[in-house]
């Protein structure tokens, strides 16, 4: 049976199925995607950012089709799946309006003569998504690469793949050129050889550690470039001088958006001793209001989660924590339903020992640490395999970018959640990955910059 399957986690029932692609589709995609390279080589950017602007036009009127299929097939709130669309919207038009400027040659003042860089194409580019935000993780590496001229081979996660397949088909139905975006539903084994093909030019995967590191050792063995935008166990960082409102509402935002299925979404809250019992009093607030439902229903603010395999694999995180010595503040009552729903839980007292204390919990699980000081909260922050994103709640902004500073991670929001744009950089280090996304760093990610050196002046010496 194929695993690629369209199942709604508010029901568990099965609404789709799909066969792996065949060896023909394979290497037709490759042949594809490959001539449209060649093609594109010879075309200016300022073209395919007018066609970028056609697909935001689309997906700006297919919104609701697209918003509907991303709640049924991964539980998301249709409000959630709704603005995941215009945040899409946004980067297509941000890398229309901007990219054929960034694209421009880059000169260097040096020795010989004048120098410069020309920013080309590599060629196809894998990418390699996860079922979080179905659509914002394929047009972050889609609507970049396209404006610099690599078309994009597809494997999107195993759950799915009616997202994948209207992704796809929107882009084509713009009068965007074949072999721009192509959908394949492959296995791991598939995946390994297309990123073998000498055409392909590098891959770009975001995920989990696990998939991260089989891919990029792949990419490696083959030489082939690659960013990975992994995991993350984001430390929110709570300051004696916290604005209470403010805290809350940041509380709130980390915790629940996408039922905290968000690789930024704040998973350790840091709080000196005097904000302690005040954020755990928020926390429990927050979950306790919570209502679970049906995520098409606009009132329900508690979905289920993505799938049955993602509850069963939190719900053994939450009792091995328990078992290490963690201390469970507060549960939401039990949920009788027959979807994935999962009740968020608030966590005290995980010290190094506990399994979970260097592990990302995927859900809504709120861990909370107290600390004596900002000394030893940065050094909690810090004591993580992850460096991803990071938040610091204090009055005193001077003071927050300092501590911000202080914290090995990729992204740090002073007195708010974490956030996503266009303009902004996207990215971590450690084991939360290498490579940033979105932004003009997005847009160099899989670009040749090409030197080119007049050395005729120096000739004539
Ligand atoms: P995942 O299991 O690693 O899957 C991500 C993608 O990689 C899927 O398409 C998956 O395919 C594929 N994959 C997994 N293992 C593979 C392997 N051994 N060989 C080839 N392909 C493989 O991650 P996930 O559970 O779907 O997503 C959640 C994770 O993504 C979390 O850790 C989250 O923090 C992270 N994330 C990071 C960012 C970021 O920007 N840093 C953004 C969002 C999410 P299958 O579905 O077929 O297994």
């Amino acid at each position: 049976m194929s695993k690629y399957q369209s199942v709604n986690p508010y029901t568990n029932e099965v609404f789709a199925t799909y066969e792996n692609a065949t060896a023909d589709q394979i290497s037709d995609s490759i042949n594809l995607a490959h001539a449209l390279y060649k093609k594109w080589r010879h075309e200016e950017p300022s073209v395919r950012a007018r066609q970028l602007a056609k697909i935001a036009d689309l997906l700006g009127e297919k919104k609701a089709e697209m918003a509907k299929l991303m709640t049924l097939e991964m539980g998301k709130k249709i409000s959630e799946s709704e603005e995941e669309v215009d945040i899409c919207i946004g980067i297509l038009n941000y890398y229309a309006d901007k990219g054929p400027d960034l694209l421009k040659p880059e000169e260097y003042l040096n020795p010989f003569g004048r120098a410069y860089c020309l920013k080309q194409a590599t060629g196809v580019i894998v990418a390699c998504e996860p079922w979080n935000f179905p659509l914002y993780q394929v047009i972050r590496v889609f609507a970049p690469n396209y404006l610099v001229g690599n078309p994009i081979i597809l494997k999107h996660a195993h759950n799915v793949p009616s997202s994948a397949n209207l992704i796809a088909k929107l882009v084509k139905r713009s009068g965007a050129p074949e072999g721009c975006l192509l959908n394949l539903f492959l296995s791991y084994e598939q995946l390994d050889q297309i990123i073998a093909d000498p055409r392909i030019a590098g891959v770009a995967l975001t995920g989990s550690e696990r998939g991260g590191i089989s891919v990029a050792e792949n990419a490696g063995k083959h030489l082939k470039k690659s960013t990975m935008e992994l995991g993350g166990n984001d430390a929110f960082i709570v300051l004696d001088d916290a604005d209470p409102a403010v805290l809350k509402k940041a509380l709130s935002d980390a915790r629940t958006y996408n039922n905290g299925q968000v690789c930024t979404s704040s998973k350790r809250m840091i709080v000196v001793e005097s904000r302690y019992q005040e954020v755990l009093d928020d926390m429990k607030e927050i979950y306790e209001g919570l209502k679970w439902g049906d995520p098409l229903d606009r009132t329900t603010t508690l979905p289920p989660l993505n799938s049955e395999g993602t509850k069963q694999k939190l719900s053994k995180a939450v009792r091995d924590a328990v078992a290490g010595g963690a201390k469970v503040y507060y549960q939401y009552p039990e949920i009788d339903s027959q979807g994935a729903f999962f009740s968020p839980v608030i966590l005290t007292d995980i010290a190094k020992d506990n399994p979970i204390f260097d592990q990302e919990l995927f859900g809504p699980v709120c861990e909370v640490f107290k600390v004596k000081d900002e000394d030893e909260a940065v050094a909690l922050a810090n004591d993580s395999s992850y460096g991803l994103g990071s938040s610091v709640i204090s009055s005193d902004v001077a003071h927050a970018e300092a501590v911000a500073a202080r914290i090995e991670t990729g992204m740090t929001v002073i007195n708010g959640r974490w956030i996503t744009d266009a303009a902004l950089p996207f990215g971590g280090v450690k084991k939360s990955g290498y490579g940033r996304e979105l932004s003009p760093l997005g847009l160099y990610a899989f670009v040749n910059e090409h030197l080119v050196v007049d050395f005729s002046q120096q000739n004539q010496q």
